[in-house]
């Protein structure tokens, strides 16, 4: 068996590391001369498998005057003249009442907890230098009224095996002294000991190194996808900028481009780019970075220490790229992260990074069969991708096999997202 993974991000290699050692043929093919140079490569690095409550959820519509309004809202809706972007709204808004996004923040609950499962059977097997660290995670929130909401939550999420402590404000500080400066703002926190952090570009690179080494994956770079060449029910080569590949099985994993490469074969993926950016900056002796993870949720920015490293990540944008804004929301995000935390880093030597979110409607991913029989989906990830890239690949790699899996794929199928796809379908009648 010769499995083909479209994509070389974090998604497409744990998905060809997981198809090869199931002592199958692998090739992966990416455009970059390199991998993982796409939305995997600087993004926030947490590994938060309990914070995976979608974004479309009942507070957005009240919130939707404020993101069109506000050019400093951590979300930005820009409307354009897309239909892409219409649709894709009309399916998101379709997903924000109370009761789906409880079940969908459930289902995602249960794929975070698999992730971490496999996550943790990758790291023993493996031998993977990727700055990891069980972080722990500390979300913390300014008023009293989002804190009490948390703490709900938090209480709800309980029931489906999530362990949180709340802290109030002094406790907070001592379990993360880097957020001193907050000290008299802020209301409380949440605790959660088990998520982790790391650095999904590492990863993915370190990765695709055991995976070539130890199992022979063949990545093919510096080559782009341009389409499936389809017979019958069954695609017979992905035709490249070298020639065509053939293969038993292909899977599509790439990102952001995913619903572009399956659109010609009539197959609608809700996918849209959701922008986000990025800091990366020295921490040296002298620095007071975090150790935990931190989430300052009233600017909805993360704070994560990478090695040598401060991550810094936020923002959801719905802006066209390239956007004469980006530059505007880089400084915004700077000065809220030297407000935040004035001494966690080298603020003179920051690098900053734009991004874009492979997001689906109702923020689940698109796991598994299409309607051509050796055609696979593993992508949709949105803003969870490194976390989930983990369940991702096994459960896809299960389902090639033809075998059950842990968990059960139905809730993250195409065929079974009918709501969204049919909403999100007008976006796909046009290539804008
Ligand atoms: C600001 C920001 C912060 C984030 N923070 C986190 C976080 O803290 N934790 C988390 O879990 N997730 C986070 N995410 C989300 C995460 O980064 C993504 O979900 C993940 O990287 C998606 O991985 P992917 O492999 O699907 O996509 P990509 O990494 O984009 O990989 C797709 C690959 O396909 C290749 N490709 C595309 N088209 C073609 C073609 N035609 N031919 C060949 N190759 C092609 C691309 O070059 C690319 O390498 C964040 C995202 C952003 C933007």
């Amino acid at each position: 068996m010769h499995v083909c993974v479209l994509g070389g991000g974090v998604v497409g290699v744990t998905t060809a590391y997981y198809l090869a050692r199931e002592g199958w043929r692998v090739t992966v093919i990416e455009q970059h001369p390199q991998l993982g140079l796409e939305t995997s490569f600087a993004n926030g690095g947490q590994l938060s498998y309990s914070y995976v409550a979608p974004l479309a959820g009942p507070s957005v519509p009240g919130n939707l005057p404020q993101w069109l309004l506000s050019r400093t809202a951590p979300l930005r809706f820009q409307p354009g003249l897309s239909l892409a972007q219409w649709g894709w709204c009309a399916a998101f808004l379709f997903n924000c009442t109370t009761a789906r996004s409880r079940r969908t923040t459930i289902e995602l609950l249960q794929l975070g907890a698999y992730s971490r499962d496999v996550m943790h059977d990758l790291m023993q097997v493996e031998q993977l230098d990727f700055a990891f660290r069980p972080s722990g995670k500390l979300v913390v929130y300014r008023n009293r009224h989002d804190f009490d909401g948390a703490r709900r939550q938090t209480e709800f999420q309980a029931r489906f095996g999530a362990q949180h402590t709340a802290l109030d404000a002094a406790s907070c500080i001592d379990t993360e002294p880097a957020l001193d400066s907050l000290r008299h703002k802020l209301a409380g926190g949440i605790y959660t000991a088990s998520e982790e952090t790391g650095d999904c570009y590492l990863f993915t690179r370190e990765l695709a190194r055991v995976a070539a080494e130890k199992y022979g994956v063949e990545f093919v770079c510096g080559t782009s996808v341009r389409g499936l060449r389809r017979e019958g029910n069954e695609i017979v080569a992905a035709h490249t900028s070298q020639g065509e590949i053939a293969a038993d099985a292909y899977v599509v994993a790439l990102g952001n481009d995913s619903a572009a490469l399956v659109r010609p074969l009539g197959i609608r993926l809700p996918i849209y780019p959701l922008k986000g950016y990025s800091l990366t900056m020295p921490v040296g002796e002298h620095h007071v970075a975090p150790q935990v993870s931190v989430t300052d949720l009233h600017h909805k920015v993360v704070y994560a220490r990478l090695g040598q490293h401060l991550r810094v990540a936020g923002m959801v944008d719905m802006t066209p790229a390239g956007s004469r804004e980006d530059e505007a929301r880089i400084r915004l995000l700077t000065s809220q992260a030297q407000a935040t935390m004035p001494n966690g880093g080298d603020f003179s030597s920051v690098r900053a990074w734009t991004g874009f979110r492979p997001a689906t409607p109702d923020s689940k991913p698109l796991l598994g069969a299409t309607p051509l029989a050796n055609l696979w989906l593993n992508t949709g990830q949105g803003s969870l991708g490194f976390t989930l890239a983990g369940a991702s690949a096994a459960l896809v790699t299960d389902a090639i096999r033809g075998r059950a899996g842990k968990l059960d794929l139905r809730p993250y199928q195409l065929a079974n997202r009918s709501a969204v796809r049919e909403l999100a379908a007008v976006a796909h009648s046009s290539p804008s």
